[in-house]
């Protein structure tokens, strides 16, 4: 809501300016004209980025900023800022740089072990760029909020670049990136319930013991930084600001939980623990007549995918070098199946290779192993044939995982007018609403 008024000037306002300039005579009407030509101009270059307004939550304390991992093992990047920057030393936290606005992007390579910014080589293994307000870079043509960390990398050739952002604009950058922007008020919000919710867990468990909380990627949820954002998606954020999903422990406190979710559950969503592993009673699985509703038929009954079987055993002993006592995967033979009503979900699969050796894999890291973003293969409700040279994925249903809430049937049943509580409630059972902030 805050920054619905950035987007006020629209195609209207150019109607209604060219309606007067036809109408109006004399002096006074053409200044008024210019006027508004002056600000139709000004509001149009508004308009090429998309929200500038200061980044909220600046000064929050550090335990609610998320560190996303950029760029991975890199050489070089390019940086651009709207604003004026200062380069800090991370280590001793001085400042070793101010550098003016950019009227172009400028080049951070490594050199010699240090990052090097301009040209200029940095001192120290961290850096961080802070953007002054409104606390927005751009690397590599991409827009982020918040801060820009470089970690040179122990090999001194490669670093990492990272981005401290506070947690709700992070969660403007995931839920524009989730979920279409123009769907239901009460699915946009479940969703930035479900993300704020699985991105602390996720930096709770795993943050301590690396320099980042969450990838940018389907690895854990998709963000796209300020190009995903928009009046609509902050109107969610805004509207649940602060509220996380929590369950009930052993000893009766309550705690986080990873509050997965994905696009399209088939009919009936996944227990936790046959995919991740995990166990917590709002992810145990819920019958799902919704999403049927609303997503694509091609991605409710997806088509046949065929993949070369030598490229599947590739990528199959890239990711676990263990199984290279397998040789060639020579057959793929269901071994555990949820069933439900009308379809059954494979979580885990039999590998049997050409020594004669076999071993067991989860299904879903099988699906991720073979087609890394999901969108080909997009989900374990389907039957492994083989076909020649090729390994067939046949009867196809269902998109994603299939843990904790279906976004397609969150999208149905805010159509049914449920509420944001209804939707979470319905998919993590046994889960409260807990404000953090
Ligand atoms: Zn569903």
């Amino acid at each position: 809501m805050i920054l619905a008024d950035a987007t006020q000037p629209t195609v209207t306002s150019v109607k209604h300016l060219s309606y007067l300039s036809f109408c109006t005579p004399g002096f006074a009407g053409y200044c008024k004209v210019g006027i508004l030509l002056f600000w139709v101009i000004i509001f149009s270059s508004c308009r090429a980025r998309p929200f500038v307004r200061i980044t909220p939550q600046m000064d929050i304390e550090q335990r609610f900023w998320v560190r996303v991992l950029l760029l991975d093992d890199v050489q070089s990047c390019k940086l651009f800022a709207p604003s004026a920057f200062r380069v800090i030393n991370s280590e001793t936290q001085t400042t070793v740089g101010h550098v003016g606005r950019l009227n172009k992007p400028l080049n951070i390579n490594i050199s010699n072990r240090r990052i090097v910014v301009a040209g200029m080589a940095l001192m120290g293994r961290e850096t961080i760029i802070l953007p002054d307000d409104p606390h927005i870079f751009e690397i590599n043509d991409q827009d982020y909020r918040g801060k820009l960390m470089l970690i040179v990398n122990d090999d001194g050739n490669s670093f990492d670049a990272i981005n401290f952002v506070p947690l709700e604009p992070y969660l403007a950058g995931v839920v524009g990136a989730e979920m279409p922007d123009y769907w239901e008020p009460a699915a946009l919000q479940a969703q930035a319930v479900a993300a704020r919710t699985y991105c602390l867990y996720i930096k709770n468990h795993f943050g301590s013991k690396r320099t980042w909380d969450v990838k940018k990627t389907e690895a854990n949820q998709v963000y796209l930084g300020v190009s995903a954002e928009s009046a609509r998606v902050w109107d969610a954020i805004y509207r649940t600001w602060g509220q996380v999903l929590v369950c009930k422990q052993s000893n009766d406190s309550d705690a986080l939980f990873p509050a997965y979710y994905s696009s399209t559950c088939g009919g009936h969503t996944e227990n936790s623990k046959h995919v991740f592993g995990d166990s917590f009673e709002p992810l145990v699985g819920v019958p799902c007549p919704y999403c049927k509703e609303v997503a694509k038929p091609s991605f409710f009954f997806w088509p046949m995918v065929r993949f070369d079987k030598n490229t599947v055993t590739n990528k199959i002993l890239q990711s676990y070098p263990k199984l290279k006592k397998l040789g060639k995967v020579t057959d793929i033979i269901p071994a555990k199946q949820s069933n439900y009503e009308g379809f059954s979900r494979l979580t885990l699969v039999k590998l049997v290779g050409s020594t004669a050796e076999s071993a067991f894999l989860r299904a879903e890291d099988l699906r991720l192993t073979i087609n890394p973003t999901g969108r080909a293969l997009k989900s374990t409700i389907c039957k492994i044939v083989s076909m020649g040279d090729k390994w067939a994925f046949l009867s196809g249903r269902g998109y994603g995982h299939g843990v904790g809430m279906c976004q397609c049937g969150a999208q149905a049943l805010a159509r049914k007018s449920r509420t944001v509580r209804d939707i979470l409630f319905y998919y993590y059972p046994g889960s409260e609403l807990s404000i953090i902030y």
